[in-house]
């Protein structure tokens, strides 16, 4: 395995019950690289980044960051070997103001909101309660807690889709930064222009497996489209 690989997750399966949720997926992410989980809805990607991050346990498969094996078993377990998510569910407790939850749940509040700060989130009121912000609001408030934990592998899973353009771009100024300073992002999203121009690698899921890997920019949309309907490439 090249040094240059950061992530290697190998034959990572899971089933729920009865539900097999992912077959088997092999993804491989370097270091400095923007990569695209790609998959019609069901393909698995979201139960390989729980997975990967240790919301839950997968069945089968190994997973290494820089060379060396990884068995999470909480979220916590992946802040401190460097993985931090946006997961597609928003983890802030309702009732609760925005501060109170950051001072509940966030090993450093005081980190995360600098980093609410340097997204300058125009009409963000950390003194809300949660129930009462929009939803892109909680998405970026969730970026901002997982950027605290400083990640090699930051993992985005759809986030631009609650976004309006404006935040978007500011998810992408994230994940341009993020390579920049040689950390690894794990892109999720079902927006193909998105990924096609942000993105260095992807990896195609179809069935609870990888299909297809290859450079966005050289297949285009058009092979993105192909490798998730399965169409001979
Ligand atoms: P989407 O793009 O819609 O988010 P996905 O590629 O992330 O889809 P998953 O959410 O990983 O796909 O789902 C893969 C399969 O596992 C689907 O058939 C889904 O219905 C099933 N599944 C996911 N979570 C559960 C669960 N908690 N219990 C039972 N089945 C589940």
């Amino acid at each position: 395995m090249s040094s240059e690989t950061l992530l290697a997750a190998r034959g990572v399966a899971k089933s729920y019950g009865s539900v097999l949720a992912l077959r088997s997926a092999d993804v491989t992410v370097g270091h400095g690289e923007t990569h695209a989980l790609l998959g019609a809805n069901g393909a698995g990607k979201s139960t390989f980044v729980k997975a990967l991050t240790g919301v839950i346990t997968r069945d089968a498969g190994t997973v290494t960051l820089d060379g060396a094996p990884v068995t999470l078993r909480s979220p916590a377990d992946g802040y401190a070997r460097g993985i931090a998510a946006v997961f597609q569910d928003p983890a802030l407790i309702p009732d609760l103001t925005v501060r109170d939850n950051l001072r509940l749940t966030a090993t450093d509040a005081s980190t995360v909101e600098q980093h609410l700060a340097g997204l300058d989130i125009r009409g963000l009121d950390l003194d809300e309660r949660v129930r009462d912000i929009p939803l892109p609001f909680l998405r970026m408030i969730d970026l901002a807690r997982a950027l605290a934990h400083r990640p090699r592998l930051l993992i985005l899973d759809e986030i631009t889709a609650a976004l309006p353009a404006d935040l978007s771009e500011k998810v992408f100024a994230v994940m341009a930064r993020q390579r920049q300073e040689g950390g690894s992002v794990l892109f999720i999203s079902h927006r193909l222009e998105e990924v096609v121009e942000h993105c260095d690698m992807c990896t195609v899921f179809r069935d609870g497996g990888d299909v297809a890997r290859f450079a966005p920019k050289e297949g285009r949309e058009q092979r993105i489209v192909a490798s998730m309907l399965g169409d001979r490439l």
